[in-house]
């Protein structure tokens, strides 16, 4: 299979004329998200179930990028209409050298930071349709911009958060993208994959997010483009049977992730954010509200005198990704502290922490599942109306019955999500006794093995706290 993928990124037209199919199917979510009636904040909140822009941005491409980010690494990437558009303003831009404060990754946080706290928390862009669209053309926004300042492919390379969110899942990929023999690089004149004169080629591209393919060990950055391996084969100024070399290659499953390389401080603080999200998007579902402790609410509103409003979202969205993700972090810290086990904070948070990453990925796992399955029933509707407006009147006038799935598949969802769990932490056990052969931890290590539980436990306990607040 992956010698017909290789083949196949060899054609001029792949993965290109993808990237023109997700940019008109890109152009016609916008319009349609335009086009719906935003005056009734409770008939936009309805509309967001049969809207096609809504629906689809968030209940089916979003989570089916997560998964496919988690088995296959960043292939959205590969098809991303944004690639291409930011790489061609960069051509006709100032192409101005990118300081180091747009490389080191903080911006990346601060985009993650307003779409999560200003975005989907405090507007809740994501029941909206008209603010999905704005939404997305700041994406492109940004990306023209960045393009028209900055050299190169400076968005994907360190703006972009999804491609951010999508290179911690493919830690756990099956396959990434490697050259097949070295020696063959080591000899190589031309190195047209990195040369500067093919860097902002539409198609026959050399690497715009300054990889070095014959150097790459992991899956962070590369957007599986395939344009170095088109340079490779077709600048080449010999004729190397073994070229091109570049391509993807089976590296084994979470091969990225077993190396235990320290995570940097921005990809730790992405994972931090990360987790409140996963608290906020758990805690979107029914079964957990219906499970969540109603006499809490009052309780907390009470006690800490919040009315409604933005100063309650304010609020709420601090303790959803500051003070929750904290709690949820630093507890296993005092756990191994108990069991006096000498770990500096930094090597706990940047190395010891990558036991719960698979455990991240299977909460999310279970709920990109639950997210487009849970969205299914409707889909037989937005076909036929892709404004959901008819759909959603018919519904809400009681015409048609909403099409919602039987209760029984609450649990069915629930349970898919133990099992993902149970995945989890029988991948997080690896990353532990890879942990103990790196670090000579000696007495007391096994308690490390019960740092998967603990960090199950205090996510629950987040959601039910949160679903309270
Ligand atoms: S990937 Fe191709 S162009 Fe790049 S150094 Fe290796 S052989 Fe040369
Ligand atoms: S390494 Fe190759 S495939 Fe990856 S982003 Fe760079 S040019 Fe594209």
């Amino acid at each position: 299979m992956l010698k017909t993928i290789n083949i196949l990124l060899e054609k001029k037209w792949f993965p290109l004329s993808f990237r023109f199919i997700t940019l008109a199917a890109f152009l016609g979510l916008v319009i349609i998200g335009f086009s719906s009636p935003t005056n009734d904040p409770f008939f936009v909140q309805q509309l967001s179930k049969t809207n096609l822009t809504t629906s689809f941005v968030w209940r089916l491409w979003w989570p089916a990028i997560i998964l496919t980010s988690i088995f296959f690494g960043r292939v959205w990437c590969m098809v991303c209409p944004v690639e291409m558009i930011t790489t061609f303003f960069a051509k006709i831009g100032l192409k101005l050298k990118r300081p180091k404060w747009i490389l080191s990754g903080w911006v990346v946080i601060l985009f993650y930071m307003i779409v999560l706290i200003g975005g989907v928390t405090i507007l809740s862009i994501d029941r909206n349709p008209k603010y999905t669209s704005y939404y997305l053309l700041s994406i492109v926004g940004i990306s023209i911009l960045s393009g028209l300042i900055f050299e190169k492919n400076t968005f994907c390379r360190s703006i972009c958060p999804f491609g951010y969110i999508l290179s911690i899942f493919s830690k756990m990929a099956i396959w990434g993208w490697r050259v097949k023999k070295r020696a063959v690089c080591d000899s190589c004149h031309d190195k047209s994959c990195i040369a500067s004169e093919y860097t902002y080629n539409l198609n026959y591209k050399s690497c715009g997010v300054d990889l070095v393919p014959a150097e790459m060990d992991n899956n962070n950055y590369c957007l599986l483009c395939a344009g170095c391996l088109k340079t490779c084969k077709t600048y080449q100024t010999g004729t190397n049977p073994l070229r091109p070399n570049p391509g993807i290659v089976k590296t084994g499953f979470a091969d990225d992730l077993m190396k235990i390389n320290p995570l940097s401080a921005v990809e730790w603080i992405f994972l931090f954010l990360l987790s409140g999200s996963l608290i906020f998007e758990i805690a979107e579902f029914q079964l957990m509200s219906r499970l969540s402790i109603p006499s809490l609410s009052e309780n907390f509103s009470t006690y800490l005198s919040i009315n409604e409003g933005f100063g309650k979202d304010l609020i709420a969205a601090a303790y959803l990704f500051f003070v929750l993700p904290a709690i949820l972090w630093i507890l296993p810290y005092l756990v191994i502290l108990s069991a006096r086990i000498r770990i500096s904070f930094n090597t706990y948070l940047k190395t010891i922490s990558l036991i719960f990453l698979p455990v991240i990925t299977a909460y999310y796992t279970g709920l990109a599942v639950m997210e487009i399955g849970t969205r299914f029933p409707y889909y037989k509707y937005i076909i036929h109306d892709i404004t959901g407006v008819e759909t959603i009147k018919s519904i809400l006038f009681k015409q048609i019955e909403e099409p919602l799935l039987p209760q029984w598949t609450d649990w069915s969802f629930f349970i898919f999500l133990l099992l993902a769990l149970i995945i989890g932490i029988i991948i997080s056990f690896e990353v532990i006794r890879k942990l103990l052969l790196k670090f000579r931890i000696g007495k007391n290590e096994r308690i490390l093995y019960i740092l998967p539980f603990i960090f199950i436990l205090i996510l629950f306990a987040g959601v039910f706290l949160y679903t309270s607040f």
